[in-house]
Order: C-alpha cells, then structure tokens, then sequence
C-alpha cells in the first residue's frame, strides 16, 4: 500500500484531520491543504460515496482547490475542506453535526467551514453552535450564488472582449447549462444586455420558464453544450468538459460558474487546441467565497464589489500569459495562484 502522503492528490496538504465519533456515527475528513496566506477557509460536503477513497480524493482535491481559489480572489485565506461521509440513507442527526463542529473547534481557527453540498443553511447554524468557525451564516452575507453570477457576468464579458473583441453583450450567444442560482443570475445579467440567451436545465420546465420570463430559448439538457453559440457557460455540474464533450463544441469561449468543469483537469490542452477560450472556473467563479467569507477581514460591501470587479482583470492576466507562454489557461492560473501560496 503506498502511503497516503505519496498520493497525488495530497500534494503537500498541510494537515489532514480524520474524524470518527461512533456514538454519532460521524465519520469526517477535515483537509487543510495551505494557511500560507491565512486560515483554511472552504465548505463542508455531507456525501455518500461508495467508496471511502472517494470521500478522501474528494477532500484533498477540492480542498487545493480552495486554496487556490481564494488566493486568485485576493483573499486573506488558506484553502480547506471537510467531507463528512454519509451513511447509504444520508442520516444527518444534531448528535452528529455538534460531534463534527466540535472537530472544527479543536483546529482553533486554522480552518473556517461553510456551506457546501448537502449542507443546509439550518445545518451551518447548528454547527455554529459548537464553534465560532464558520462563515456565511445567514444575516453574515447570506447566499453567494448572487454574488458568484455577477463575478460570472463579468468575467463572461472580459472573455468576450478578449475573444470576440467586444464586451458589449447585445446579440451574443451565450449557452447556459443550468440555470440554478448561479446560471439563473448570470442570465438575468446577460438577458439585461440584450444577449441572445440559450438556456438548458435539469429540469426542463425551469429552463422553459426563464427562457420565456427573459426572452431566450430553452434547449434540451442533451444539446447545451454543443449548441453553437459564441460563448458557452456551464453553470451546473463538473468534470463537463471531456475529450468527447470537446470535440463536439460549437463556440469560441467557455466560461461558465461550475467547478471543476475539466473532468481529469488536462483537458485546457485540447480546448487551446481547438482554438477555444477557457475560463479558469475557480478564477471566475470566486464572488461567492469573497462574500461568504467576509468577516475574515471585516470586508464592507463596497469592498466586496471591488473585490469582485477585480474577477475580470485576473482572468486577462491569466489569459495575457497563456497567450505569451503558449501554456494553457487553467495551468497558468494553476502556477499563479501557487506561487501566491508560496509553493
Ligand atoms: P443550483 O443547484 O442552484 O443550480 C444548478 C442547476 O443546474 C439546477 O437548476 C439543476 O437542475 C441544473 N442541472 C444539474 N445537472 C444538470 C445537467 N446535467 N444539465 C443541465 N442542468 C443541470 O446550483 P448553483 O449554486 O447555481 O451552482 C451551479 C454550479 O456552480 C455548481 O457547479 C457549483 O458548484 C458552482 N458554484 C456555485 C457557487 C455559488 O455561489 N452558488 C459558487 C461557486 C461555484
């Protein structure tokens, strides 16, 4: 068996805490990959997966992931994230949820939890309970996905100047999959400038419904993203992008809020290939973290909007030296933002 610190994944995590209360039933795994640049800050995921494994590739990567996504978003913060492995019935007991607080109360601060996947508002206020480190409570700056759409937006507008050579929006074609929280806002946004909005959803009849609250089409789940449009924008699962799903788009952009949209992460090589623009997701889709984690700093909402309109000109930088170097969008963005955690 190699040992768990030669995985690839755990890429220097500075800590990895694993948590077992029997008496809940908790079973967790707090990953705290850098505090270079202040403390772990990342969601808690309640999941069941198959296989533990999973659970913990799922942790250490996303919790990287946090680190280089709040370093990219200017933010005082390390990257973290906890996996709490849910049973087959996703049983989810207050006995349970004090036990995992209390496990992110014996970090004292090195890691600040928010809410992520299968995580509900009502669960972050009862793990506030045991411990005063957590972010994004509710009154503390409340839903991200407002603000993770309009750092959307604006990073959808840079890349079309950058690779349509205009950032007015009127008569682009932007193809959004999924239209939740975060995809529903950036088209609000986008229906505002006059953009020719296709929308996909899950759910058939949200996508109609917007399509026909704003003024754009409703396109089948199955057809989004090799709908021919000048920009796509995924706005709903990850690991979208395959070799597969890449060959057949019909766009010059890809920019959308979902995380994690390359399914192994090589896959910008084969999206330069193709001559297709590429957003970094964890670049792009940071107005969410900058407001949930706020009080990090005391951050007012002036300085957040500043924080988020700075979104635009780290995607041009990262673009900027793509195009010098010839290295990909998201491996530019990669180096970046590990060189500002000091690695
Ligand atoms: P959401 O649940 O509000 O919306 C997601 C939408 O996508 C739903 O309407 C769902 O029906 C739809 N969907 C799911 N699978 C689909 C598929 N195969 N095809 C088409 N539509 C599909 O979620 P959200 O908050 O809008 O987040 C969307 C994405 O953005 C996620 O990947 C999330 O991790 C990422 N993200 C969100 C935030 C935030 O602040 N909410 C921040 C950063 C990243």
């Amino acid at each position: 068996m190699t040992a768990f610190w030669t995985e690839p994944d755990f890429d220097d995590h500075e800590q990895v805490l694993f948590v077992r209360d029997a008496a809940s039933g908790l079973t967790a795994l707090i990953a705290i990959h850098s505090t270079h640049l202040g403390p772990a800050a990342g969601g808690t995921r309640f999941w069941h997966y198959a296989d533990p494994a999973a659970g913990m590739r799922d942790a250490l990567r996303l919790s990287r992931g946090m680190s280089y996504k709040n370093a990219m978003a200017g933010l005082p913060a390390g990257g973290g994230k906890a996996v709490i492995l849910a049973d087959a019935a996703r049983t989810k007991t207050p006995e349970l949820l004090a036990a995992f607080a209390r496990a992110v109360d014996g970090l004292g601060g090195k890691y600040i939890t928010a809410q992520d996947v299968g995580m509900s508002e009502a669960d972050m206020v009862s793990l506030s309970q045991h411990t005063a480190h957590v972010a994004g409570l509710p009154g503390q700056g409340g839903d991200p996905g407002p603000y993770t759409a309009r750092g959307v937006y604006l990073g959808v507008k840079a890349a079309a100047q950058r690779a349509l050579g205009t950032s007015d929006m009127k008569g682009v074609r932007v193809a959004i999959q999924g239209v939740g929280s975060v995809g529903g806002g950036l088209a609000r946004y986008l229906a505002a400038d006059g953009a020719d909005l296709i929308l996909a959803d899950m759910d058939h009849a949200r996508a109609i419904a917007l399509a026909d609250e704003l003024g754009g089409r409703a396109v089948a789940k199955e057809e989004i993203l090799s709908f021919e449009a000048d920009i796509v924008s995924p706005c709903a699962l990850g690991a979208i992008l395959t070799e597969q799903s890449i060959a057949t788009l019909r766009t010059r952009v890809v920019a959308g809020g979902a995380n994690n949209q390359l399914a192994t992460g090589s896959e910008g090589r084969l999206l330069q290939d193709r001559g297709i623009l590429y957003a970094p997701d964890y670049v792009i889709n940071a107005g969410g973290i900058i407001n949930v984690l706020r009080h990090i700093d005391g951050a007012g909402d002036d300085e957040i909007n500043a924080r988020i309109d700075r979104i635009p000109d780290r995607l041009e930088a990262v673009w900027q030296e793509s195009e010098a170097t010839g290295a990909t969008p998201d491996s530019v963005a990669d180096r970046m933002a590990q060189k500002l955690i000091g690695r």
